[in-house]
């Protein structure tokens, strides 16, 4: 194929602008899918995506586009995620690509991650085209529209297409766009091969599927291959593009995008980024710079609920980790718990879908420990220690400075919501920066926040307080000391190791004092009376007591229709499913989590 008829581009957007559904668009005009495939979302196709409505994993789709000068043109789409979470998603997408189709919802505007989005392209010099979308909507903004994207993103408002993805409306306007404004990938078809991983996925029948883009030269069935960073040599059986399904093909050459299979199994030849190679040309080549490893921020601790299935996690960590190389696993002991896994996630949501894609997908059951973010500890012997779970926090008199991860937060929000965002972020202990007023009676505000103030619900928080129209970014800039402290929770007047939190010292006292409360509610009722209680060294700061089960309370369950009491101890297996033993004292799930929503 002659790369100068291959255009490839990204789909960038804020959550929700329409991204998806413009992508689909794409593939109905081009007659990729069928009007029936149209209205079912087509390119979101994981369970968790379907289910939430989102997009969790980038999506690559080839289409064949005629253009109107007559000559057929090779189009590879990527369609991307849009949550603040997946930003390596999406630049790994753009590393990709010449040309990025920027979307602008025509009634909400630029939003925040609409900025980041657009700078990650600004950045990777790609030629954006804006697509203002949704023109079909009852009420539009388009002209303030058009100023945000003039003044907070600095593009040209004149050359922004105008469409509505969910009608079709304007779409060949898109077409024409991509292949006159996106320039063509400048590879050579008979270089010497220089193709980059970007992606990958397990097959239990036919082994890895390894996502690549070729940037010089020609791959092709039989062709053997070397994977560069592993030196690692293989044979390719089948050669692909997505249309959207897999669909074999003759040759990926330069400018393309596709797949290879080679059969194998063993998931650690494969290293997303990587370069692949023909053997007999490794000398001649350059490898690709690849991907900056994207940093987990936030870790949790995930157990198997029967300690045999530990392997089978293992297992199945490895294969869900190919397919997002952005989350980490590492072997940890828990006394509460028993054998598990330290996992690191890019964030709350990130953390969410993993989980989510382990219990759907593979069919583990899991208890997760409540999430910290990744702290560093200086020791007095001038040692620096990463910290990424609470339990590993060394004594306070050992410790010189203990530090957190600092980000840079962008919310947009209305004007008159200004104020209250302001004390939101005051009392999270938030260094203000900047304010500027953009179209529409807006405002972008700056500040600098402790990570582990965000992460948890300051994105539920800035939606309640400006009533769904204010939307936020961040991204983590430093590490910074603080007054932090390790706090251990006692149940039955012993420790639950995956209970412990890393606090900071002005908040201690009302975390403790919520946790201590939110387990109370959690833990249920035993024969016996249960002590809770949340300490700092060997101090207590906060208490909590669960009385002992009276008699006939139980007495209850017995008696009445068989039915009603099946279903009950129906209900009783289904929630020991989710119950740790420790000591005499049963505790669910739910209640390693308390600390999410103890305030
Ligand atoms: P993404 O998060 O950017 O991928 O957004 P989706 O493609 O999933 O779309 C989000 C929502 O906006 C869905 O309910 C779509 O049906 C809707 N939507 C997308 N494009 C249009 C459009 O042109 N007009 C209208 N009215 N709704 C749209
Ligand atoms: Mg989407």
């Amino acid at each position: 194929m002659d790369p100068q008829y291959i255009r490839n581009f990204s789909i960038i957007a804020h959550i929700d602008h329409g991204k998806s559904t413009l992508a689909d668009q794409l593939l109905l005009k081009t007659g990729a899918i069928t009007e029936r495939e149209f209205h079912n979302q087509i390119l979101d196709d994981l369970d968790v995506e379907r289910e939430r409505g989102i997009t969790v994993k980038a999506r690559t789709v080839a289409l064949n586009y005629k253009h109107t000068d007559g000559q057929m043109y090779e189009l590879n789409l990527i369609d991307t995620p849009g949550h603040v979470d997946f930003h390596y998603e999406v630049n790994r997408s753009l590393a990709a690509c010449e040309g990025a189709l920027l979307l602008v919802d025509a009634f909400q505007g630029v939003q925040a991650q609409t900025v980041a989005n657009a700078y990650a392209a600004i950045e990777v010099d790609l030629e954006i085209i804006t697509v203002v979308n949704k023109i079909d909507l009852p009420v539009t903004r388009i002209d303030d529209v058009l100023e945000e994207v003039e003044t907070i993103l600095g593009l040209d408002p004149y050359e922004a297409l105008k469409v509505s993805a969910k009608k079709g409306t304007n779409i060949e306007d898109v077409f024409q766009a991509i292949v006159e404004k996106v320039p063509p990938p400048s590879g050579k078809v008979d270089n010497p091969l220089t193709a980059l991983i970007f992606d990958a996925k397990y097959d239990p029948f036919r082994g890895v599927i390894v996502y690549v883009r070729v940037v010089e030269g020609t791959l092709k069935k039989g062709d053997p291959v070397r994977f560069m960073r592993k030196a690692f040599s293989d044979e390719v059986i089948e050669v692909g593009q997505f249309r959207p399904k897999g669909e074999p093909c003759k040759t990926l050459s330069a400018g393309q995008v596709g797949y290879i299979i080679t059969g194998q199994k063993q998931l650690d030849h494969i290293d997303i980024g990587d370069t692949i190679t023909h053997p007999k040309e490794a000398e001649l080549i350059t490898p690709l710079p690849g991907y900056q490893k994207p940093k987990q921020m936030v870790f949790c601790g995930m157990y198997p609920i029967d300690s045999k299935d530990f392997e089978k996690l293992r297992d199945e960590l490895g294969r869900l980790s190919l397919n997002d190389s952005s989350f980490s696993f590492a072997p940890e002991t828990s006394d509460a718990l028993g054998f598990g896994f330290r996992c690191g996630f890019l964030g709350m949501l990130h953390m969410e879908i993993v989980q989510q894609r382990l219990e759907k997908e593979q069919d583990v059951d899991l208890i997760q420990t409540a999430p910290n973010v990744s702290y560093e500890i200086k020791m007095r012997n001038g040692d620096v220690v990463k910290i990424d779970n609470p339990q590993d926090v060394p004594d306070a008199g050992s410790i010189d400075e203990f530090r957190e991860p600092i980000a840079r937060v962008n919310f947009i929000v209305p004007k008159e919501h200004i104020g209250s965002i302001m004390q939101l972020c005051a009392e999270r202990r938030g260094e203000y920066r900047t304010t500027e007023f953009i179209g529409g009676d807006r405002a972008r505000l700056e500040y600098d926040l402790p990570l582990a103030e965000i992460v948890y619900d300051m994105y539920d928080k800035l939606k309640s307080i400006t009533q769904g129209y204010g939307t936020m970014d961040y991204e983590v800039q430093r590490m910074e000391p603080a007054e932090l402290v390790k706090m251990d929770i006692l149940v039955n007047a012993e420790r639950v190791d995956a209970l412990a939190t890393i606090v900071h010292r002005t908040t201690a006292d009302r975390r403790g004092r919520g946790l201590c409360k939110k387990l109370k509610e959690e833990i249920s009722k035993h024969q016996f009376q249960i002590p809770i209680q949340a300490a700092i060294g060997g101090k207590v700061i906060a208490r909590e007591t669960i009385s002992a089960l009276r008699k006939n309370v139980t007495a209850k369950c017995y008696g009445g229709d068989i039915t009603r009491k099946r279903k009950l101890l129906e209900k009783q297996k289904e929630g020991k499913k989710r119950m740790k033993q420790f000591g005499r004292v049963e505790i669910p799930q739910k209640a390693f989590l308390s600390v999410l929503s103890a305030g």
